[in-house]
């Protein structure tokens, strides 16, 4: 076999490819033809060579891709947004709390303002008002306590509702007593848009759970 072929089978060798021949028979004429072997040791010293060779220089591109990027990450304008959002319900709903508990308080506790309705049940209904202003407060405080007080809050106020509309056409309440009401409105919606933006972000039953039974 000509030295030509062997040489192929060296270079496929360096190359890690298949020899074309038995890795014996390349050996023993390498060992046989000493022209064969110093043009192996010649080829291995430039596969070699060409294997640890530097790599071409690349340009620095970190501050021009730093340049290209964004001020601000995808989202983070639109999670700033709904965290202000979020702040400014709450204040809201801590103001509706606190002037809820300042209407239903001296009630109370005195008696008074409780028109024609008998001690007692002005008492009962200032305990029931107060009772709704501490869990607005209680939402103001802890949000995720929103989609629990929202049954008993909903229900509370779509019964109110219609009832004293019915009671001030008949003229049974005066109308601001009634107005007295918008406030108790006001406060439940601000409960159910906190429940819906918690239900959006999208928290895991379970600790829907634990926060309803917390
Ligand atoms: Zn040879």
């Amino acid at each position: 076999m000509p030295c030509l072929t062997y040489r192929e089978a060296l270079s496929a060798r360096l190359d890690g490819e298949p020899l074309g021949m038995p890795a014996r028979e390349l050996d023993e004429h390498l060992s046989a033809c000493p022209r064969c072997a110093a043009w192996a040791a010649a080829a291995e010293q430039v596969t070699r060579r060409a294997r640890l060779a530097p790599a071409p220089p690349v340009p620095d591109l970190t501050a021009s891709v730093l340049a290209a990027l964004p001020r601000e990450l995808p989202g983070a304008r639109t999670a700033a947004r709904a965290r202000i959002a979020g702040t400014a319900l709450r204040l809201v709903l801590l103001a509706v709390g606190v002037a809820q508990a300042a209407l239903a308080g001296p009630v109370l506790v005195s008696g008074a303002g409780s028109m024609s309705a008998p001690v007692h049940l002005a008492h009962e209904t200032a305990a029931w008002n107060l009772a709704v202003a501490a869990a607005f407060l209680a939402v103001a405080a802890a949000p995720r306590l929103a989609s629990g007080a929202l049954p008993f809050l909903g229900s509370f106020v779509a019964l109110l509702l219609p009832v004293t509309l019915a009671d001030l056409d008949a003229g049974h309440v005066h109308a601001d007593r009634a107005a007295g009401h918008l406030l108790l409105l006001a406060g439940v919606l601000l409960v159910a848009t906190t429940a819906w933006r918690g239900r959006r972000r999208g928290l895991p039953a379970a600790v829907a759970d634990r926060s309803v039974t917390a």
